[in-house]
């Protein structure tokens, strides 16, 4: 598995996002989520470890040196992308990083939009989602609207985590929301799981309808996963769930 070794990563041609500035708020040695998914790119949870997350000012006078950096060299990030080793917005003092990184795009690249990649298993505390109202992009998770097997593959750590839980929250950002699902095919444990069934398929809509995201991403395994028995979905059957989603109105993309 891959994990950043660094705050400030990139930049990165990433496939949905085009030219972007990664920052990694979480510790450089460890990966630390509110979920587990079986297809994470960084490896299962590290447990049982004391780490450190950078602080507010690390973050904000590397960016800085970074983004003037770039200034120079002409070379303009479309995005700001927190991503990283785990789940962004268990740093204690994201709103105040999401303030602070703001000010510097606007000072040093106007055009690139700040976008949060999160799990949505925060958005219940109120300064989380005052930072990601903030943000351009505010990217959050949704990976199955059927219980079970949302459980099944993002392994919440959080009891409170349930599909109608998520559903719930997620709306109140009042559109102003990118969701972004995983379609994959798999068994953990003796489980086998596959959220692109009809009936996966027909909630995960009902459950769009809901949310009212302004887009939707879909998208499949593209790296090494903790968990061997795992399916790529083809590209052709994203296209086909994408068709669905955008006969109801949707603006989807697909990255396979
Ligand atoms: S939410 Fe993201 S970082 Fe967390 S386990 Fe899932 S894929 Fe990995």
């Amino acid at each position: 598995m891959i994990l950043f070794d660094q705050i400030i990563f990139g930049p990165i041609h990433s496939r949905r996002l085009g030219l972007s500035l990664g920052i990694n708020l979480l510790p450089v040695d460890a990966k630390i989520c509110s979920f587990n998914c079986l297809y994470c790119e960084c490896g299962f949870n590290t447990t049982m470890r004391e780490f450190a997350m950078p602080t507010r000012e690390q973050v904000r006078e590397i960016l800085e040196v970074k983004l003037r950096l770039m200034a120079e060299n002409s070379e303009i990030p479309d995005v700001i992308t927190f991503a990283g080793n785990g789940e962004p917005t268990l740093h204690p003092e994201f709103e105040g990083i999401i303030d602070d990184t703001i000010i510097l795009r606007n000072l040093w690249c106007q055009q690139a939009k700040v976008s949060v990649l999160s799990n949505s298993t925060r958005i219940h505390k109120p300064h989380i989602f005052n930072a990601l109202k903030k943000v351009d992009c505010n990217i959050l998770k949704f990976d199955s609207a059927i219980d079970n097997t949302m459980k099944l593959i993002d392994q919440p750590v959080g009891k409170h985590i349930n599909v109608q839980w998520l559903i719930e929250h997620l709306k109140r950002f009042e559109g102003k929301l990118i969701i972004q699902t995983m379609f994959l095919r798999g068994e953990f444990k003796g489980q086998t799981f596959d959220n692109t069934t009809d009936a996966e398929i027909a909630a995960w809509l009902s459950a769009m309808e809901e949310i009212c995201p302004e887009q939707i991403m879909i998208y499949s395994i593209d790296r090494e996963t903790p968990v061997q028995n795992l399916e790529k979905v083809s590209v052709d059957e994203l296209n086909t769930i994408a068709e669905k989603a955008k006969a109801r109105g949707f603006d989807v993309s697909v990255s396979g």
